[in-house]
């Protein structure tokens, strides 16, 4: 199987940051000629906002692409201005004040955290509904707050319904759907997340190395199907005794890697007797035996994820050679 590219590692979850990056460019230029017409027509209070709301584009945008999401900087700088320049903007330009209001909900949506954004946007109207009402006709008034009331409300809903989707084709892209551990797309990051950690802690973490054994021989014997359920509930078995915190990769055919944290000697031995009583109570297959051979590497101090992995790898081939059904400790 292919190594995961860093592109396909770093898909983002969330579509905020994208968003933020692109209304900033857009802002930059439909914002700035705004501010500039305002300052000429001696409108200095809208010029003002118009030229602080694209200074915190530009500081979130930053601040999005150097932490990687959107941040609660966005809530407390970024809205704020957003609202306040709306009904500033409001109570003197009226209903072209009013006009306003459609982007600015649109940008609070794409560029804070859900909750917050919906927050600030009932906060909004809340604020907004009663100016509304006193610059323009009540004809116009219910109108204007009808419709800004409905341009919210779709948008709650489209960026719930986007945020699903993309939360669901995440999970998609780094489950392995056969069996429902994790595919090798974040094993690079994980095993990076853990030599960090155990570089902090100094509790190094533990991998495991599974090879079903004869598992073509089960396949060439029972066919496929049978092959493909033994798969299922082999990973069924290790997801089920997995802990908070440990991750369950099928890294090949009946290949899997398991990431634990710190673990002393005797109990990757219990660990491992667990999953072997646990896999023969599942009888994968009605009438033989499956057995796995499991090569175990403790992480050493400076140790790269390559050198790490190999000595797994490593140990699971002494298990191998040594009988399978058993496990081998990396030297
Ligand atoms: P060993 O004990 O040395 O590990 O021998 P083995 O037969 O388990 O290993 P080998 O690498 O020779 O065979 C692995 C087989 O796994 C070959 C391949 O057809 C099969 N395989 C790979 N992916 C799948 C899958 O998704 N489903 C099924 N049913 N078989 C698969
Ligand atoms: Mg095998
Ligand atoms: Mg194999």
């Amino acid at each position: 199987m292919s190594r995961p590219t860093a592109r396909m590692a770093a898909v983002q979850t969330d579509f905020r940051p994208q968003a933020t990056y692109w209304i900033t460019i857009a802002g930059l230029v439909l914002i700035t000629p705004f501010a500039v017409y305002q300052a000429t027509i001696g409108r200095g209070v809208l010029s003002a906002l118009g030229l602080g709301i694209l200074l915190c584009l530009i500081g979130n945008a930053w601040h999005c692409r150097r932490i990687g999401r959107v941040g609660l900087l966005a809530v407390v700088t970024q809205m704020p201005l957003l609202i306040v320049f709306v009904l500033i903007a409001t109570h003197r330009l009226h209903e072209i004040g009013v006009l306003w209001c459609f982007p600015v909900i649109l940008a609070i949506y794409c560029m804070v955290p859900e909750r917050w954004a919906i927050g600030g946007n009932l906060l909004l109207l809340a604020l907004q509904f009663p100016i509304v009402w006193q610059v323009l006709e009540p004809a116009v008034a219910v109108r204007a707050c009808t419709t800004l009331a409905t341009v919210s409300l779709f948008t709650a809903i489209l960026v719930r319904v986007i945020s699903r989707q993309q939360r669901a084709l995440h999970q998609a892209l780094i489950t392995d759907h056969l069996t429902g551990c994790l595919n090798r797309v974040t094993l690079e990051g994980t095993l990076e997340a853990a030599l960090g950690h155990a570089a902090q802690t100094g509790q190094p973490a533990t991998l495991f190395a599974l090879d079903i054994d004869r598992f073509k021989r089960i396949n060439d014997e029972a066919g496929h199907a049978a092959g493909d359920e033994v798969l299922r509930r082999v990973a069924q078995v290790l997801l089920e005794q997995c802990r908070p915190g440990e991750r369950v990769f099928r890294t090949g055919g009946e290949e899997f890697l398991c990431v634990l944290g710190r673990i002393d000697e005797r109990a990757i031995g219990e660990r491992i007797g667990a999953w072997y009583e646990a896999i023969a109570a599942a009888r994968p297959l009605p009438d033989r035996e499956v057995t796995v051979s499991v090569g175990v590497a403790v992480l050493r101090p400076g140790e790269t994820a390559d050198e790490w992995t190999g000595r797994a790898d490593a140990a699971l081939y002494e298990a191998k050679d040594g009988g399978r059904d058993r496990f081998a400790l990396a030297a």
